[in-house]
Formats: C-alpha cells, structure tokens, sequence
C-alpha cells in the first residue's frame, strides 16, 4: 500500500498552489540581456500580472492572447511561463517561434542565461552543452515535463505530439506555408489535443489589419485593454497616440531647432496635462478593461506609451519616432508609419491603400505637352519603361526630380511584332531622343528598362544586351517582399555552361512592393514629394491602365494574404509600365547619396545643346568621367 502510495505521489503531482504572478515576483531572475536585470518585479510591468494570473495553472482559462509592442514584457512573458512549468513540473511543453534560427538564439541568449542564475531550475534540468540528449538547445527534459523549442518553419511544427502548454511567440513572423496545413493559429491550438487543463499562449505585435494573425486571435477574445486612471479626475483610459486633431493623447511642443520641449498626456475626460513622471503612479493603479469580459479567451492589449520609465522609449522618443514617420507618409512613404503603428501602438494597419479612381486622376492632366519637361520641375533625370507583347511594344518616358515626384512625359505604342528589328529601331528612337524642358534645355534618357516576360524573351535579350547599362531587360520578382530593384542575374552562358562576360543582365523587379508605393502616391495632390503629374492629352486608357488591377485579399494555405488582381475587364499595362519606370530611376541611383551632386554637376558643365534633337545625342544627365559602371 505505502508503495502504491509513492507511486501515485511522484507521478500524479498536484498543481502547486502559488499564482504564476506571485511565483514571478518572488522567484523568477532576469539575465542581463533584459531591460532591467536581477529580481523580477511585477509593479514595474503591471499590466503583465493579469496575463501572468491568467496563465497560472488554477485558471481555467485556456487560450490567452497578447497583442503587443515589441520589446515591452510578451517574450518575457512566454520566458516567465516556461521557467515556472519546469520549476512546477507543469508537463510537456513546446513554444514556436518564427524560425528554427529564433527558437535557437531565444534558447541560448535567454532561456540559457536565465536557467544559469536560478539554481533552482538548473539542478532540475542538467547541466547544458552536456552529450546527454535529455537537455539540447531545442529539447530540454526535466523532471515532471519537457520543453520543446521550434521554428515556424521547422518539420517538428507538425508532429503530432501533444503539449499541455503551447506557446505561439510573435505570431504575425510565422511561416505563410507552416507546412501547407493552414492556419497556424488553429495549427497551434490542436497541438495541446485533449488534455486537461492545457494553456495556450500566443503573442506578437500586430501587422496589416486583414492579414494580421494576431489580431485576428484578439478579436476573438474578450479585447481586454489596460486602462490607467488620469492623476486628476480618476478616470480610467486606454492611453492612445491622439494626433494634432484629437482632444487627448500625446501633445507636444518643438523650438526652432524641431527639439522637442514639451511633452505631455492629454486626459480625455478632463483634459488635464499628464506629465510623465505620473506613469508608474498610473500604472500601478492600471487594469484591463475587457470589452467582452464573459468571453473564454482572454485577450489583452496594450502599446508602447505604458512602457516603465528609464527604459529607453520614453514618451519624447516616440514623438520623435511619430514625427519621422509622418514626414516620410508625406512623402508617400507609408513604410515607417506601418512600423510605428504596429510596433509602437501595436495596432494593427488599415491595410494598403485603395484602389484611385481613374476619372479623378484623369481629371488632374496639367497644360504642358507631351514629350516636353514643366520648367518648375527643377532638376530631373529622364527613365523609360518598355513592355513587350506580341504584337507591339507599349513605351513610357517619365522625369523623376529627388523627392521623387515625376511627370509623364510620354507614353506610346509601337506596332509590330517584336521579333522583327523595325520595332527595336522604333524603340531606339524614343529611347535616343531629347526631350525638352520649358527652359529650352534638351534632356536624354539615362535608364531603361525592358520587360522579358512573355513569348519574346530572346528577342529583349538581344536589344538590352548590347545597350547595358542604360538599357537593361527586366522581370517580376515573384516574392512579396522583393526589393523594387533586386541584384542582376547573368543570362548568357557558354555552351559548357559558363557566364559569359558582358552577357545580358536580367534584373528582378519587386513589383508587389512598388505596386504599394505607386497606388499610395496616385492620389497625392498638388506638389511635393512622391506626386505624380500627366501631360494634357494624356489617354483615358492609360488612366485606366494605370488604376487597372486591386490589392485583393486571398487565402493561400489558409492563410490570408494580399495579391495583386486585375480589375475584370481592365488591362493593366500601364501600371506595369509606371513600376519598371520607377524602378529604372531608383537603379540609376536617385535615392543614392551623392547622385543629385553629381545630375547637378553634370548640367552645369555641359553646354546648353541646341534644340535639336540628333544634336543632343551624347548629352544628357549621365555624370561626366563616370564611366559606364556608374550605376552600380
Ligand atoms: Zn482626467
């Protein structure tokens, strides 16, 4: 009987009975890689201790969701849970991380260094580094349990094992494809099968709104938000960015110089101006206010301006954040401001901009003519864009200035079939020609690019390869995230199979990308930077072209995702047009420092060439003694 009882007793353990969020605050040790190091203390992260109660084992509750900013509390979250389940013997446990590489760098710089200063968990779990299998860098078994580490991306993500805690951390990095068996969410929550009592835990920082895995996960959840009562009037409130419009949030003031000087909280039940010394009083007295509170799962959110003082993005440090991002979404940039958005307010972004009205844009042509240069458009470079099909070539000439705004200055079609040589000699004139500014200066092309998809991919190659680099054939990259201008390939190769020097270049186009940066910049009014201007005359088809296909969201593998689609009915030509166009500016180098120094230079030193077109033939901006590498 006594026998049986010490049985029972070892391998049935009753859960203990301290709260996650006491066993932190009493126990729980932070490496030095960490914000604040040595003993953990709750009070300085209180918006934690809900999350922490939550995950204890004598909640009931099972999926616990965090929406967050990075780099405030989510990891060390997922770090605190792990620690306890092997302190505990909780049982099996995996957390998943975007990467195998992520799972390997959080296991060796964080798990490592925190189980090394609490000796407590190190006798429990063997020593590191040991050939004992039993404790590897993605696997450690300690007494009452195990903890697995794995990449989005890695086989073990789908083995069928099952976990009483399932840790997804920073959820919106995970594998598009996790293995082409759907949603990783959902993925993740069958990972704990049927056992009792299980625990879920998903963090990240939000990203594109109808994209974003996380937020998804929130508003399925009760949608708890920390509150934080004003020092005034007592009144509780989510803390929000606000803006120059809004009667709360962040307010400051600048001096001459763009410093900030003053910087406050606007209360929006009283207006009062929190300064923020009063934070640590306000969040010690913070709690989350749950929008569905008879919800199972818990969600919970809060953003960057709760983060403790001394740590290093004070308020004044987002503001200056915010101000760099706006000045960039002036531009039509809307790249910092999605960062900003996401990983500072860990709000999720709106999505990509909308599809413009062609009839609007059209509406907007400017009184100066075709295959002509505005005078106030001060100083340009001229690039070219060619589409091949099989029976004709579609050209575009376009004047980029270095806020990159730009004017159309010419867009035609060549009729023909483009294996034959009287359509590249039709593109060499266009491509060879001047252009006149108002000034009576006469500019030349100095980048073009040909598109090579389609069934007449030899005959580009024969064009563009001995035109490099001026003339370059181009392709669409296929991933999302290629960059506008990716790194040539070698076309040409021996018979052996060797590259042959001065061969043809085949340059990838991000086109997703710059598709993005095109549609948030159509609608851009008036002047500045990024605006896009068109000559009177210009055709309703190629405004129609232009605005012919739509960001549309698609589920691939399960897993939503934004492509573009075009518009039924409606050719897209021109718009691929515009983004070899823009891409044949950023491979001259117009966001390269130096360049414009070197346009400018180039135009004062050579003489005014007469308004004639053959004259102007070896003129143009290329900078002089640049030699033909210059636009690597
Ligand atoms: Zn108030």
């Amino acid at each position: 009987m006594t026998l049986y009882l010490n049985t029972y007793a070892a391998t049935v353990k009753p859960d203990p009975y301290i709260l996650m969020s006491e066993w932190a605050d009493e126990k729980f040790q932070l490496a030095e890689y960490s914000a604040e190091k040595g003993s953990y203390r709750l009070d300085r992260t209180p918006f934690m201790r809900e999350i922490l109660e939550e995950l204890s084992p004598q909640s009931p509750t099972q999926d616990i969701v965090l929406m967050k900013p990075t780099q405030l509390a989510g990891t060390t979250g997922s770090l605190i849970l792990i620690c306890f389940g092997i302190d505990t013997g909780i049982g099996d446990m995996l957390m998943m991380m975007p990467t195998d590489a992520m799972a390997k760098r959080f296991s060796k710089k964080r798990l490592a260094k925190t189980i090394a200063i609490m000796p407590e968990l190190q006798s429990k779990i063997g020593p590191a580094k040991s050939r004992d299998s039993a404790n590897t860098i993605l696997d450690k078994v300690f007494s009452g349990g195990s903890i697995t580490l794995s990449g989005s991306n890695s086989g073990a993500s789908y083995r069928s094992d099952t976990y009483r805690v399932v840790i997804g951390d920073d959820l919106d990095g995970f594998d598009l494809d996790i293995g082409g068996e759907g949603d990783p969410g959902e993925l993740l929550d069958a990972r704990t099968g049927a056992i009792n009592n299980s625990k879920i835990y998903k963090n990240s920082t939000p990203t594109l709104k109808d994209t974003s895995l996380i937020y998804r996960e929130y508003k399925s959840s009760s949608q708890g938000k920390f509150n934080v009562p004003c020092p005034e009037c007592g009144e509780l409130q989510y803390l929000l960015w606000g803006g120059v419009d809004a009667d709360f949030g962040i307010k400051f003031e600048r001096n001459d110089d763009g410093e900030i000087i003053d910087i406050y909280y606007q209360c929006e039940h009283c207006t009062y101006q929190i300064y923020e010394h009063k934070k640590p009083w306000m969040i010690e007295r913070g709690e989350y206010v749950h929008k569905y509170p008879n919800r199972k799962k818990r969600g919970f959110h809060y953003n960057a301006l709760y983060t403790p003082l001394g740590w290093k993005n004070t308020w004044a440090r987002l503001a200056e954040k915010f101000l760099i991002a706006n000045k960039e979404l002036k531009a039509g940039r809307t790249e910092k401001m999605v960062t900003f958005t996401n990983t500072m307010m860990s709000e999720p972004w709106e999505g990509p901009g909308e599809q413009p009205s062609w009839e609007l844009l059209a509406a907007r042509v400017e009184p100066y003519e075709e295959k002509t240069i505005p005078a106030d458009a001060g100083l340009v470079i001229l690039v070219c864009s060619i589409d091949t099909h099989d029976t004709r070539l579609d050209v575009l000439v376009r004047a980029f200035n270095k806020d990159e705004e730009s004017w159309l200055v010419y867009h035609t079609k060549i009729h023909g079939d483009p294996n034959s040589p009287e359509v590249w000699d039709a593109a060499d004139q266009i491509v060879n020609a001047g252009y006149e500014t108002e000034d009576s200066e006469v500019l030349k092309i100095i980048s073009v690019h040909v598109d090579s998809a389609g069934h007449r991919t030899q005959s580009v190659y024969n064009y563009c390869r001995v035109r490099a680099p001026k003339i370059v054939a181009i392709k669409g990259a296929v991933k999302e995230a290629a960059p506008i201008v990716g790194r040539p390939t070698m076309q040409d190769v021996t018979f052996g199979g060797q590259t042959i020097k001065g061969g043809c270049q085949l340059w990838p186009i991000g086109t997703h990308q710059a598709k993005i940066l095109i549609y948030s910049r159509l609608d851009l009014p008036g002047r500045g930077a990024g605006v896009y201007h068109w000559p009177d005359g210009t055709t309703d088809e190629y405004f129609k072209e232009v605005t012919g296909e739509k960001l549309k969201l698609k589920y691939v593998n399960g897993r939503p995702v934004y492509q573009w689609t075009p518009e039924p009915g409606r050719a897209n030509h021109a718009l691929d047009l515009e983004v070899y166009a823009y891409a044949a500016a950023i491979r001259a180098g117009i966001n390269r420092p130096g360049f414009w120094d070197s346009v400018e230079k180039a135009a004062k030193s050579q003489p005014k060439p007469k308004r004639d077109v053959d004259q102007a033939k070896t003129g143009g901006f290329i900078p002089a003694g640049a030699g033909k590498d210059w636009f690597k």
